[in-house]
């Protein structure tokens, strides 16, 4: 019989796959690593597996333990099956912008969800950091595992995401390319892959425009998952060796072009890592291998990036509307 014991072993070995229509006239060969399938739909799965296995070695969880996160999305959803699945509770901190849809699908996983307002100081008692730091205090057997510092998160990347392009690649891999949220997947696997190919392989960031990463103040932005306003320790400053900055725009319709001509329905940060990719690739030749990691799928922006409406709002589906408006709740 041909089985996997759980869940947790469907983590990770992920598919490649060439893109075909939105490469017209680029000659370089260019694959997309599709993380989605990953069993919690995202590449957090990744990370989600390794923090709470080094967590348990290092004695930090314990059986019966609670693992509290302030997290809304994907990496949750990792937390929430791993935990499940290793007798773990979970409880998450969000802020009130958050869509019930996205808490819903925490609590499917068994998960307990405590929504903060966002209208309120860091300072304030009741916000989002506040209230996990609190409940880290006075919740027996608690642990956090903090993805913007913990090394785990780069380390599940260097340990699994790189050498699995290493050899789906047989060694051919010139470029990576991934979206910076934490850091840690450009971190991780951008330094397996500088090592196995002894500095050969270049490292490139994509980064909505307004973040840190690509020299803005943390202006507002409105693809998710991606880009911030502070450096966290998870990403390593020495790695990329090129950061391309995406607009939303060009994010969002590239992420529509995903779906449309290559059957990947995904998130709006592979629409931007795609644009950054295909920026890169333009220049390159023949022999050149351009691999971009897609990190979730897309189903939790239907009613967003692929709603018309939504996209005519934002001026996002001709060539000559406004961008994001500063100040919009993101
Ligand atoms: N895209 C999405 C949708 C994400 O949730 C994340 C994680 N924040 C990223 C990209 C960036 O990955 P990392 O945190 O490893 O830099």
């Amino acid at each position: 019989m041909r089985f996997h014991d759980s869940m947790i072993s469907l983590v990770g070995n992920t598919p490649l796959v060439r893109l075909n229509s939105v490469t017209a006239g680029i000659e370089a060969t260019v694959l997309a690593k599709v993380e989605y399938f990953n069993p919690g739909g995202s590449v957090k799965d990744r990370i989600a597996l390794r923090m709470i296995e080094a967590a348990e070695k290092s004695g930090e969880l314990r059986p019966g333990g609670t693992i509290v996160e302030p997290t809304s999305g994907n990496t949750g959803v990792g937390l929430a099956i791993v935990a499940q699945q290793k007798g773990y509770k979970c409880i998450f901190v969000c802020p009130d912008k958050v869509s019930t849809d996205k808490i819903n699908v925490l609590r499917a996983y068994g998960a307990e969800v405590v929504v903060c307002p966002t209208a309120v100081d860091p300072e304030h008692p009741d916000s989002y950091y506040n209230v996990s730091d609190r409940l880290v205090r006075e919740t027996p057997g608690a642990w956090k595992p903090d993805q913007y510092s913990n090394p785990h998160n780069p380390l599940s990347h260097y340990h699994s995401t790189g050498p699995e392009l290493w050899e789906q690649t047989e060694g051919r891999i010139t470029h990576f390319v991934a979206g910076v949220g934490t850091g840690g997947t450009i971190s991780g696997t951008g330094r397996y892959l500088k090592e196995a190919s002894e500095g050969g392989v270049k490292v490139i960031g994509a980064d909505p425009e307004g973040s840190v990463y690509s020299g803005g103040s943390g202006r507002p932005y409105l693809v998710e998952g991606v880009g911030e306003d502070f450096w966290p320790e998870a990403y390593d400053r020495g790695i990329a060796d090129e950061i391309v900055a995406v607009s939303d725009k060009d994010s969002f319709q590239m992420t529509r072009r995903l779906a449309k001509e290559e059957g990947l329905l995904v998130g709006g940060s592979c629409g931007m890592a795609v644009a950054a990719a295909l920026k890169v690739a333009e220049r390159l030749g023949p022999e050149d291998v351009v691999v971009v990691l897609l990190p979730d799928g897309g189903r939790g922006y239907l009613s967003k990036i692929f709603n018309d409406e939504w996209m005519a709002d934002y001026g996002f589906l001709d060539d000559s509307g406004p961008s994001a408006r500063v100040g919009d709740v993101l």
